[in-house]
């Protein structure tokens, strides 16, 4: 067979494309490239496997504070809030309704009145149960359990943990219940007057998050995470548990806003002696005490 000048011209343009194929497929380290996973895509985010961009080795036994924004407390693990917490009664208790006095750690006390100064929760919110010692713990479980007796249902039905193994004894987490006219057709018990629908809409941009599991129906539990964590959840649909699970199982995950990535979560195990973080971001870090740390990474 005659090979003419189009088919050695076509043979080039075919080994050209792929050479540019190739090369474009390889990364400036030489390593090859892999096709970006996308895990969630919500509005103008969209949440990768893995993480892009240059890093470098970090030694985890550098010292480091740990935030407990991970802190399982299922009514399994012991939990303590490691800081001091304050007063909402003196904080802001004339701004927010609150049944006795809520203490909460200055950093989510300090959230939800950054979200009180954007929204008044004066109307249709009381707030309740905040920071609570292991005897006080006790005593509203010992509580719930005889009004469980009282309707007849079995007592390990009680969806309240023991003291020293509840949310409630880490800080960050206060009750609300809704008040005034409540739109009872309404599954979700957040969402049934205004001020709760706002919350439910806007919380997570101020760090809070609400788990339907936690304290069963004895109240509506919301608990502070932080504001990049909220969002994570918020993005994903995720409750503390099911987002916990999700980052084990990812390992690495990059969070963009359009082309731009914005922030890194990274699952490690405890005794890993390096992670391998982006370049140019700042850290906070949280073990939840079933020997993972989660570290959360982000642009200024
Ligand atoms: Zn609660």
């Amino acid at each position: 067979m005659k090979t003419g000048k189009g088919s050695v011209q076509a043979g080039s343009a075919i080994l050209c494309f792929v050479m540019l194929w190739a090369g474009m497929r390889m990364l400036p380290d030489g390593k090859a490239g892999k096709e970006r996973t996308v895990l969630c895509r919500k509005d103008v985010y969209t949440i990768y496997a893995g993480i892009e961009g240059e890093t470098y080795p970090w030694p985890l036994h550098n010292s480091w504070q740990d935030t407990g924004y991970f802190y399982c407390a299922d009514g399994i693990q012991r939990a303590e809030s490691a800081e001091k917490c304050i007063s909402m009664r003196e904080t802001v208790g004339s701004y927010v309704p609150l049944e006795g006095d809520v203490l909460l750690r200055p950093d989510a006390l300090y959230a939800l009145c950054d979200m009180q100064n954007d929204y008044p929760l004066q109307e249709g919110v009381r707030f309740s149960r905040g920071y609570m010692t292991e005897a006080e713990q006790n005593i509203w479980q010992a509580q719930t359990r005889e009004k469980y007796k009282k309707l007849g249902m079995p007592a390990v039905s009680c969806p309240v943990p023991a003291g020293g193994k509840s949310e409630h004894q880490l800080g960050t987490a206060v009750d609300v219940q809704l008040t005034g006219r409540l739109n009872m057709n309404e599954k979700n018990p957040l969402k049934r007057n205004e001020t709760g629908r706002w919350l439910w809409e806007n919380m997570w941009r101020y760090g809070f998050v609400y788990d339907a599991d936690f304290d069963g129906c004895e109240a509506i539990h919301l608990r502070y995470v932080g504001r990049g964590h909220a969002r994570m959840m918020h993005l994903l649909n995720m409750n503390h548990e099911e987002y916990l699970s999700f980052l084990q199982q990812n390992k690495t995950v990059t969070l963009m806003h359009g082309e731009t990535m914005i922030a890194c979560v990274l699952c490690v195990t405890e005794g890993e002696e390096t992670v391998l973080l982006p370049q140019g971001m700042r850290r906070e870090i949280s073990r939840d005490n079933r020997g993972n740390i989660i570290l959360y990474c982000w642009a200024e």
